[in-house]
């Protein structure tokens, strides 16, 4: 590893933009379909592995959603994402802002509250056993109707306190933030945190993000870097201090690059932008091989990384006094390896 890949490593980060069913690696695929007495179409880890060659978003929601179905028991849930917080910890993160797809197992028949308890479990167990502070983003698939939506929000509403925003996420060709508005305006006045994907390059990128933030009045965006084509957008994120959630390792799956030049010229901007890794079982990079990968592909150095992981604060849903700890963490790392960092 060289310094400044050890030194991203060791950073101490949130991530808040990271899919729980994105990070089912292929060995706890087969443990899982194994205990579940599933037979899966593949033999082994290689073979899995084989089919996580996608070209778009489209061929990898093909992959993503049938594996799935090896998630039945609240178990199971928790064993997904306590081995992601384990990855994690191992990745400078101190804070994880996750998301979770409920109507992608609900609508296999597994029980909203299945789904999760098992989540909680994990989220209780890394604070216990690994100091790691996580929250839980329910999010709805947006290619299903908004009536699921707001079925799948009433569902949520009795473990409220287990979760602390909502977002948008799956195929956003066709189904635009707007066909969900009154979801997100019930979810606001419940009192949940918003958030909505607007993906790379997608149809008409620059209107949903327009709606997003002037019509649905997001919190932060989830990827949303093509905002760079419309300056005036710009200028109205920053104002608002929206965070915005970029995912580079995943940028080059989907699309034919990493989306550097819009990340670096968003950061430059002052615009709160963070790096993630999305569905990193799927995509090859947990959340510090990210700011690798992003420093390598831009030549950043360890300063620009430690704006980066003050930006994950700033832009997290942790309280004030939470995120100056948290960010005074980050400064005291950089300090004690030398690195310089404005105030
Ligand atoms: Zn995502």
């Amino acid at each position: 590893m060289t310094d400044l890949a050890a030194f991203a490593h060791g950073l101490p980060k949130a991530e808040l933009h990271l899919h729980l069913e994105g990070t089912l690696e292929p060995e706890l695929k087969f443990a899982l379909a194994a205990r579940n007495g599933i037979e899966l179409d593949e033999t082994t880890v290689e073979e899995v592995r084989a089919t996580y060659d996608f070209t778009d978003l489209t061929s990898f929601l093909a992959v993503y959603y049938p594996a799935m179905r090896v998630l039945q028991a609240a178990e199971d849930f928790h064993d997904l994402a306590w081995a992601y917080l384990q990855k994690a910890a191992a990745q400078g993160v101190v804070h994880a802002e996750m998301f979770f797809d409920p109507q992608a197992h609900t609508g296999r028949g597994v029980p909203f509250d299945t789904v999760i308890t098992g989540y909680r479990r994990a989220v209780v167990r890394a604070q216990d056993e690994l100091g790691i502070s996580a929250e839980l983003i329910l999010c709805f698939l947006r290619d299903f109707s908004a009536e699921y939506a707001m079925a799948t929000l009433m569902e949520a509403l009795p473990y409220k306190a287990w979760i602390v925003g909502v977002g948008l996420d799956s195929d956003e060709r066709d189904n635009p933030p707007t066909k969900f508005a009154e979801v997100f305006a019930r979810a606001k006045a419940e009192g949940f945190f918003l958030t909505m994907h607007c993906d790379i390059d997608q149809v008409g990128s620059i209107d949903n993000i327009r709606a997003v933030i002037e019509q649905i009045g997001v919190d932060r965006i989830d990827h949303g870097t093509n905002i760079v084509e419309d300056p005036s957008l710009v200028a109205l994120a920053k104002e608002r201090g929206l965070g915005f959630t970029t995912c580079p390792v995943s940028n080059s799956f989907v699309t034919a690059q990493m989306k550097s030049d819009e990340i670096v010229s968003l950061l430059n901007a002052g615009l709160k932008v963070t790096v993630n890794s999305d569905d990193p079982a799927y995509f090859g990079g947990y959340v510090g091989d990210n700011y690798v990968a992003l420093a390598e592909h831009a030549g950043l150095g360890a300063a620009d990384l430690v704006r980066l992981a003050i930006n994950s604060f700033e832009a997290s849903w942790l309280t004030a006094s939470r995120r100056a700890d948290f960010i005074a963490r980050v400064r005291d790392y950089a300090a004690g390896n030398g690195v310089a960092v404005p105030q």
